[in-house]
């Protein structure tokens, strides 16, 4: 049997109908770079965020990065994040010139661990980025108060988690800065690089707007210095079909992480492996990740068996080479690094089928019984 960690060609099947057309018409209109489809996708995509405003960007990273700009945040400043995410949140705060300090995570959920930001807080600090990471929210609360009472902004790294929820409130909706991804491995993915920030605030939305333009307003005079962030309307177009499929998706993957934790449970397996933890009311799992011993093995095992898993993510930002002059060692965020060695994600995708799903489980059973 194979077992792939995602299914886009699936995916595709389900919806070539609806996709193809609204294509066309993009292409027939010529009308590429922003323009109505851009607008109707900013649209949709706020409302379904349960923010103001969004605007759409070129991609994730591109998202953090805008948003960092738009605070006017670089060289002398601070932002503290988690250093267990994708390589996208450090370096877009790197980017600006600011430090990238990080506060390690929560062992339970992979999230930053509100508890332990308070202490890195300096009067350099400008920014909280935290990652609702494999489809679940941060906890807001505690980093929401920290940063009203200290003058912080918060950018929520939500690319991983459109749609999921903390305490009924959706990711991108509780920060100043919301910022997603529609990388194709994303819930809603585009066909390309895409990204979109939310935001509530119409002055920010505003400023976003003009920096993803080269800062540019009107057009040809330039009060601030941005870059090309535009998002494109063939991009636009794919996202707003995708939309309309996104819950059912999303219930389809919720149901798949039920099934796994019945069935590890039924094996068994439940001393053995670390099922995920679901702390906020939405989680909308992305990845549906497990903490496993002896995880290379595991996977190479996995593999030979035609199970597709992938690790998120082998090597914590502090310990990456370009943040060498960071000035961190090993052993600085222990459950990072613990993490990082102990986690695998599974095929959660939507379209997994019980028969695959049961032949994952018992291909782990056969591994930890050998
Ligand atoms: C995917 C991802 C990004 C970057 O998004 P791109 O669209 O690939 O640039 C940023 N942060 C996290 C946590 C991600 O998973």
């Amino acid at each position: 049997m194979n077992v792939p960690l995602l299914d886009l060609k699936a995916q595709y099947a389900g919806i070539k109908a609806e996709i193809e057309p609204v294509l066309r018409e993009v292409v027939e209109s010529q009308y590429f770079i922003l323009g109505p489809k851009v607008q109707e996708c900013e649209k949709a995509i706020a409302a379904y965020c349960s923010c103001a405003r969004a605007v759409g960007v070129t991609s994730g990273t591109d998202a953090l990065l805008v948003s960092l700009m738009a605070e006017g945040i670089g060289p002398g400043d601070e932002v503290i994040t988690t250093p267990y995410t994708f390589f996208a949140t450090a370096g877009s705060i790197a980017r600006t010139g600011a430090r990238p300090v990080f506060v390690d995570i929560d062992p339970a959920t992979y999230n930053i661990d509100p508890a332990r930001i308070e202490a890195k807080i300096t009067a350099k600090t400008r920014a909280i980025m935290p990652v609702h990471l494999y489809g679940q929210m941060a906890d807001m609360d505690p980093i929401m108060e920290m940063a009203n009472r200290r003058g912080l902004v918060v950018i929520e790294d939500a690319a991983q988690a459109i749609g999921s929820e903390y305490k009924g409130r959706r990711a991108g909706s509780i920060g100043h800065y919301g910022c997603f991804s529609f990388f194709p491995s994303k819930n809603l993915g585009c066909f390309g690089d895409g990204g979109i920030v939310t935001t509530n605030d119409a002055a920010r939305a505003d400023k976003l707007a003009i920096l993803r333009a080269h800062g540019s307003k009107p057009k040809y005079y330039h009060k601030i210095i941005g870059g090309n962030f535009r998002l494109d309307a063939l991009q636009a177009a794919v996202v707003l079909v995708k939309l309309r499929h996104l819950d059912a998706w999303t219930l389809g993957r919720q149901a798949n992480a039920k099934r796994y934790d019945k069935l590890f449970a039924a094996a068994g397996l439940t001393d053995k492996v670390a099922l995920p933890r679901v702390v906020a009311n939405r989680h909308i799992f992305n990845q549906y990740v497990l903490r496993v011993p002896r995880r290379d093995e595991l996977q190479n095992f996995l593999k030979d068996k035609g199970i597709g898993t992938e690790v998120y993510y082998p090597v914590p930002m502090h310990l990456q080479e370009c943040f060498a002059y960071l000035g961190h060692k090993k052993g600085d965020f222990p459950e990072s690094e613990k993490a990082a060695l102990e986690t695998v994600a599974l095929p959660v995708y939507p379209e997994l089928a019980d028969a695959q799903a049961a032949y994952v489980v018992d291909s782990i059973k056969e591994f930890l019984s050998a």
